[in-house]
Parts: C-alpha cells; structure tokens; sequence
C-alpha cells in the first residue's frame, strides 16, 4: 500500500462524486443528522479546519475513489451543494453578512467561491488490499462511536466473510427487526459462536471479537457451518413469513433451542407446529407482563429479569433456555430422541419433573414423596422400555429412590 497527501478544492470533490463509492462494505450507513452537517457548513464558509480524509484510489470500472474516512462529510458537502438542507437558522454571520437559513443557491457568488475554493487534505491510498484498508478504517474509527459490530466488519478474515455471508440469510428478513448498523451480523456472529462453543456460553462483544480474530481461517465447509445453515434453513421453514414477535432480543434463544433440538430429537416436519409454539410462548410472555405484580407467574418474571439483565451472558442464557426447553417438551411430550436410548435427557426431565411438581408418582414405598431437582429421584418409563414404552416426557414419570428400586426388582 502506497499513501500520497493531496488537497483538492470542494469543487474538485463535488465532480468526482458519481466516481466515488461513500460505502464500501466496511463502511456504516449514512446516520449523520441535518445539525451535524450543517455544522460542517458553516465550519467551512467560516475556513476552519477539518480533519483530513481518506481515500482508496480503486479501479473497478464502476468507481475511481473509496471514501476509507469522511464519507459522513463528504455526503454532507454533496447534499449541501445540492440544495437538500440549508444552513442552521440560528448560525451567526460571516464577516458580517448573514448566512442564517440560506441554501447553496441562495448564497451570494463570493459565498459560493469561499465554499467551492476550501480545501480539502486528501491522503489517497494506492494499491491498498481490502484488508489493508480494513485495518486503516478500524484504526481512524478507534474511540469514536462505532458500534461493535461495524468495527468486528473491519476486521480482516475469513470468520468475517462467513458471517457477512450468514447474514444475509433469508431467516433473518423474516424476523421482526431491521438489519441497523450490522444487526443481522451480531445476531448470526453470537449464533456462530454458541456452535463453535458446542452450547451455551458467554457472547458478548468482547467474545465475538475474538472468535473473529481466533478464526480468521475458518473454513467455510466446516462442521460448524453446515450445522448453522442447517439450523437457519430450519427456522426459514419455521418462519417463511415475515414474523412478529421474533425480536432482536429473542431470536438468539429460539436459535439454541432449535440448534439443540436439531441434533438430537426427532423434529423434522414439525417446523409449522414449533412455529406456532415458539411464538405463543412469547405472546403468554407479553400478556404476563401486562398483569398486576402479584399476579405474574414467578417463572414468567424471572425470564424476563433474564433478558433484561446483561443478556448475553452465560447465566441469562442458560436461564431463559431452561424455561424455554420445560415449556417446549411439556407442549411437544410425544417428541422421540434421535438416539433412540432407553435413558431421559436432560431437557425431557426438566419436563417430566415440571408436570410431576416433584411428587413420586408410584406411591408405593411411600405416600408420594415431594422432591427436589438435585434429590436421588428417578425419571421412569410408566410403559417400561423392554415392553415398548417410548422415551418421551408424555411415559414419562418422576419416582422417588425407593420406589423406584422397589420397581426395578419386580
Ligand atoms: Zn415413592
């Protein structure tokens, strides 16, 4: 990469505009407001300074320039002289002439000359790699307000690539919020990251920056990635419309459940079913907000103090999970585990032990004993398995030890 200083007048800058690409993909949206353009303004027809840009000289055919830094004043020069906003109402005179409320065309010649005359400091950046100016762009962006995610967009590597990719899954048009400053990305990067991990774990910011950096040679055939594609083509045939209710804040909990269920229940051709579950589970979620406090359901609560406390972490996840697979296998209490084994999973006895409020269900060594999650209970086949009971919620019961051994022996 060469770098070359220049300075262009406005005038040259404004010629080359059909030339110029203001965002390239590491680059965020447009989000200036009219107040700091025309603050922009009026620091140039007052000839202060102004930071310098920088541009990528490119030849692609299309475009000859790539704004690296400066594409939010370049826009606003552009839009000024252009008559799309005026000066601010309340701006005070220049030299003793007015310039309040004024559009470019509005101003006087010598006004126009003072603005197509100021120069720029250009520095141009030649044959530069893309990740090259990644780098750069995230280097000048360093403290200033990008989100985490437009600076995880510069960083070079492949792990980037995928999740740009990834992105632009059809799951996530269909989901109820719109792709703002790389949300889209986030949520598909925190995705990729709870499969890389193989389950539940921390993915805040700081994580996912790291996975990034970790991977920056994954491959795109990997085990990882098939998965997560599986499991996004799951939740398009879940979701083939565009849905309300599948919210920013959880659709990453939709994803672990359904990533887990996919690898070890037989939920194939249930997709309309768990559609409609998944978002009656939020809509009961949502009226139990709306009761009065002494009437809320404790566990409703309790999930959504889980979402609203730092929501990316381990704990929060792993809580809403468990509520979510106890209401999910309580609905779905006929659903087979692909391993076809004669033992309970875990998720079916969070369900089995839910629906049986703890009590053994036997009675026979005892009087229906009341236990607790981490007491010696047993989760049991009322069909045994050897007469072809199925390993479902649904023949399923909770017993107490010794019930349970007292079983065993007849
Ligand atoms: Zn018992």
């Amino acid at each position: 990469m060469r770098r070359y200083s220049d300075s262009k007048p406005i005038s040259s800058i404004i010629r080359r505009e059909e030339k110029t690409d203001p965002t390239p993909e590491y680059q965020r949206g447009p989000v200036w407001s009219k107040k700091q353009k025309q603050l922009l303004i009026d620091t140039i027809l007052r000839d202060l300074d102004i930071p310098k840009f920088y541009i990528r000289t490119v030849n692609n055919g299309q475009y000859e320039w790539e704004v690296v830094d400066g594409q939010q004043r370049l826009r606003a020069i552009w839009e000024f002289k252009k008559g799309l906003y005026k000066i601010a109402k309340d701006a005070d005179p220049v030299n003793n002439i007015n310039i309040a409320n004024l559009s470019y065309n509005d101003m006087s010649e010598d006004f126009k000359d003072k603005f197509e005359s100021y120069t720029l400091d250009i520095v141009e950046l030649a044959d530069a790699t893309q990740d090259e100016v990644a780098e750069m762009f995230l280097r000048l962006q360093n403290g200033s307000t990008l989100k985490a995610a437009e600076k995880r967009n510069a960083l070079p590597g492949e792990m980037k690539d995928f999740i740009r990719e990834l992105a632009k899954h059809d799951f996530f048009n269909n989901c109820d919020f719109k792709n703002k400053r790389f949300d889209f990305d986030q949520v598909a990067a925190q995705c990729m990251l709870l499969e890389l991990n193989g389950g539940v774990r921390n993915i805040k910011n700081t994580d996912l920056e790291k996975m990034y950096l970790e991977n920056d040679e994954f491959d795109f055939e990997s085990v990882e990635a098939k998965k997560i594609n599986k499991v996004l083509n799951y939740l398009t045939r879940t979701f083939p419309e565009k849905t309300p209710g599948l919210k920013q804040g959880n659709v990453i909990s939709l994803y672990i459940i359904i990533s887990m269920l996919s690898e070890k229940y037989a939920i194939s051709e249930l997709e309309t079913k768990i559609g409609k579950w998944f978002i009656d589970f939020e809509t009961k979620r949502s009226a139990d907000l709306d009761l009065p406090e002494d009437q809320r359901d404790s566990e409703m609560v309790a999930y959504q103090n889980a979402v609203g406390h730092s929501s990316d972490s381990i704990e929060s996840l792993e809580y809403r999970n468990k509520i979510l697979v106890r209401d999910f296998f309580s609905t779905f209490n006929k659903i087979l585990p692909l391993d076809g084994m004669r033992e309970f999973s875990y998720e079916q006895k969070l369900a089995i032990f839910r629906r049986d409020k703890g009590f053994c269900q036997l009675k026979k060594e005892c009087t229906g004993k009341k236990l607790g999650w981490d007491d010696d209970w047993h989760a049991d086949h009322k069909i045994p398995f050897s007469k072809g009971g199925l390993t479902t919620v649904e023949n399923g019961q909770v017993l107490c030890a010794d019930c349970n051994l007292s079983k065993s022996n007849n």
